[in-house]
């Protein structure tokens, strides 16, 4: 399901942490803002800003928590770093293209896992949204480690604006540094109803309560569930209907054996171009395991045959 990107847009080189050189990079660039703007920065703001941004990429990011940064940015300087992201100067402009160039390769969003819309034109990139806002972290507004490719639909969805306060669990994953969820399953599930309604769910394997909590919560806010359910639906089923319908088209019997083999061959060919944690392998892998799913499933192609739908 999740597919996680996890790089850094800056490269370290000769053993450096890439960190630091992420930090040394933006102060840079906001120092050239700094002085073309006229801003009056003086020192001890640069290095309370410096020691700000390292709280967040040293330690916020990588707990599971949000901590508020105790060193208090001025407010001159907030405002500046907030206009970061918008300044069409070539310094800043050229910091951002470079952000945006490592999104562009990403072709899967990385909160739902969904494949770029096959519709849109190459050239159209990915968005880059801010993990935590830069209204309320202005710091972070050109901070490589703060900038998430994300689909449209997770766009609309993640509001980060009410992130939680006072070190509460953070409500959504971070790309890059949750790995956590790799070791956290997603499954499948189909009810008893007629049609059998499927529904999707995480398992916790060996994580801790409170990754599990910032994985469901992740889950739970980007509907997830139902985005997936209706993904197969939408994509995934017609396929498979169709065909089992060729069969019936051609003369030939189907039975719940072969609606059951159908599925499994699905799962295998999922298998091979998806990742196991993907959610149509996930859902292959619970309905080519259910007999009352082949029957159903049976029932209704052999109900849309005879009626011509
Ligand atoms: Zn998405």
């Amino acid at each position: 399901m999740i597919v996680l990107a996890a790089f850094f847009p800056t490269q370290s080189s000769g053993g450096e942490d890439p960190i630091e050189s992420e930090l040394r990079h933006y102060i840079a660039v906001a120092r050239a803002k700094a002085h073309r703007s006229k801003t009056l920065v003086i020192t001890e703001d640069w290095w309370r800003l410096e020691g700000c941004v390292r709280h967040y990429l040293d330690g916020a990011f990588r707990g599971l928590r949000v901590q508020e940064s105790s060193w208090k940015t001025p407010r001159k300087l907030r405002k500046m770093l907030y206009g970061l992201w918008d300044i069409e100067d070539k310094q800043t402009r050229d910091w951002r293209e470079l952000l945006r160039n490592h999104c562009e390769t990403i072709d899967d969003c990385p909160s739902c896992g969904f494949l770029r819309d096959p519709g849109l034109n190459d050239a159209i990139r990915l968005p880059v949204d801010h993990y935590l806002p830069r209204s309320h972290w202005p710091e972070l507004s050109i901070v490589a480690t703060n900038l998430v490719p994300i689909c449209d639909t997770c766009n609309s969805r993640l509001k980060f604006s009410d992130a939680p306060k006072g070190g509460a669990l953070r409500m959504y994953l971070h790309p890059y540094f949750d790995r956590f969820i790799e070791r956290v399953a997603l499954r499948a599930r189909v009810d008893d109803g007629r049609p059998p309604l499927l529904s999707f769910h995480l398992e916790q394997g060996d994580v801790t309560d409170e990754e599990f909590n910032v994985a469901n919560s992740h889950f739970r806010l980007l509907h997830l569930s139902e985005r997936y359910v209706r993904r197969f639906a939408q994509d995934t089923l017609p396929s498979i209907r169709a065909t089992l319908r060729l069969v019936l088209i051609d003369g030939g019997v189907l039975d719940a054996a072969s609606v059951t083999a159908e599925l499994a061959s699905r799962l295998r060919s999922a298998r091979l171009a998806r990742p196991e944690r993907h959610w149509e392998v996930a859902a292959l892998s619970h309905v080519a395991a259910s007999s009352a799913y082949a029957r159903w499933l049976l029932d209704d192609v052999e109900a849309a045959h005879a009626s011509g739908r």
